[in-house]
């Protein structure tokens, strides 16, 4: 028998013997209640036999009556408590036994073991089943002295050990055979549950896909927007109307830009194919773009010997993009810089700006600000790892590292 270290879980594995293999018991009580019926009536015929105990018997046989009850509701009577449950058993079958003298150590003989295999099935603990045997036990030799029947006791005890033995040794393997289905039952619902989370867990990853591509497109293409928009006010104002309706124009490509990334956000949920786009082509036009609308001198170094697949150039021109909005929104640079390089293991990405700068521990913390989530998310998702560094008043250096493998290559 399985000693088990952790109580409350063997308690929940006791209840599911009774809750979740309740047919399978229900079928093992039947031959123990034939059991039972045989040392009734064995019972009785013996003490009738011998000398006639009418009352007695009818006694008895309300007593076996009631036995057998609390047997087959086993599972409710445990509701107030095991210890309950075996005090009352144990007190009919030795008042029951005492009301037929002559069938005095059939009584207790047929029915001591019967409740002892049960304690093995409710509690399936050593150390609880050897109480439950030495109480039975101890009390067994208490009636057999208390009774008189001095020539037979030695051989109704050694008896009694015998049939225990039996009853012991076919209860282990009986529950043993219980417990082992049950486990099986747990694994499979915990398996089926590992996988309602890993469904649970795609439904999350793609809102989150989608919120990222709607800061990405929309969020980003907006704010951009009003950099341009705020450029040409000063402009306007400043009165030199030529570089504000050469920022127009610019910010009029950029809409477009917007609309289009933005389209081929919703497209890419419809379905997952992204458009071929040559990623250094892109990274080229994404600079210049940035560079019109800013004003901010940006220096490409771009070296690719092999062409890359089409989830690295999303992602990768998702992550310039948003980079370069930052320089533009927030670092006050002057210059830019792009880097790309691949080796035969890893692409490298590297924008890095001679701007203000900003603490990325302290920026890490506050909420509300999604591009710089983004980039880690899309890094990820590439199996990548990123970089951040960024020194006051020097500047700040983003790197993401991609590795390459047969697959990314297309
Ligand atoms: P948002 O642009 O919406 O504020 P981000 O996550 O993209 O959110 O950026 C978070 C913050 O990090 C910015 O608000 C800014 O303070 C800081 N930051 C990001 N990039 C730069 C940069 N290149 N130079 C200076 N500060 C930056
Ligand atoms: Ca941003």
């Amino acid at each position: 028998m399985g000693k088990q270290s952790n109580e409350q879980g063997q308690e929940d594995v006791d209840l599911k013997i009774y809750n979740g293999e309740g047919d399978r018991l229900n079928i093992s009580r039947v031959p123990i209640i034939l059991w039972i019926v045989f040392i009734f009536i064995e019972g009785i015929v013996i003490q009738n036999i011998s000398t006639p105990l009418p009352f007695r018997s009818l006694l008895f046989s309300l007593a076996i009556t009631l036995h057998v009850l609390l047997y087959w509701h086993v599972r409710k009577v445990l509701n107030y408590g095991s210890w309950i449950y075996f005090i009352i058993q144990a007190g009919i079958i030795f008042l029951s036994a005492f009301l037929l003298p002559v069938s005095f150590p059939i009584v207790l003989i047929g029915l001591i073991p019967i409740l002892i295999g049960q304690s093995i099935g409710i509690y399936y603990q050593t150390k609880k089943v050897v109480l439950v045997f030495v109480g039975f036990y101890l009390l067994f030799c208490l009636a057999m002295i208390w009774h008189r029947d001095d020539e037979n006791s030695v051989l109704f005890i050694g008896l009694l050990i015998l049939i225990v033995i039996i009853v012991a040794a076919y209860s282990i393997l009986f529950y043993g055979q219980v417990n082992a289905r049950i486990r099986t039952q747990n694994f499979l619902t915990e398996l089926e549950l590992a996988h309602q989370k890993v469904e649970e867990l795609t439904l999350a990853n793609e809102r989150q896909r989608m919120a990222r591509d709607l800061h990405d497109t929309l969020a980003q293409g907006l704010a951009g927007l009003i950099m341009q928009l705020e450029a040409v006010d000063a402009h306007m104002i400043k009165g030199s109307s030529q570089r504000a309706h050469e920022i127009v124009q610019q910010s009029m490509s950029q809409a477009r830009k917007a609309l289009a990334d933005s389209r081929r956000a919703i497209d890419n949920l419809r379905s997952k194919s992204a458009s071929e786009v040559d990623f250094s082509d892109a990274v080229r036009e994404e600079a210049q773009r940035f560079t019109m609308a800013t004003g901010i001198r940006t220096s490409l170094n771009i070296k690719m010997k092999s062409s890359v697949s089409r989830l690295l150039i999303e992602h990768g021109l998702q992550i310039i993009s948003e980079c370069l909005t930052n320089v533009g929104k927030h670092s006050y640079a002057k210059n830019a810089w792009i880097n790309i390089l691949d080796n035969s293991d890893k692409i490298t990405i590297v924008v890095r700006d001679d701007g203000k700068g900003f603490n990325p521990d302290l920026i890490a913390r506050r909420s509300g600000h999604y591009g710089l989530i983004g980039i880690h998310e899309r890094a990820r998702l590439l199996g990548g790892t990123i970089q951040i560094n960024s020194t006051v008043q020097e500047g700040t250096s983003i790197k993401i590292e991609v590795p390459l493998t047969k697959g990314d290559v297309s």
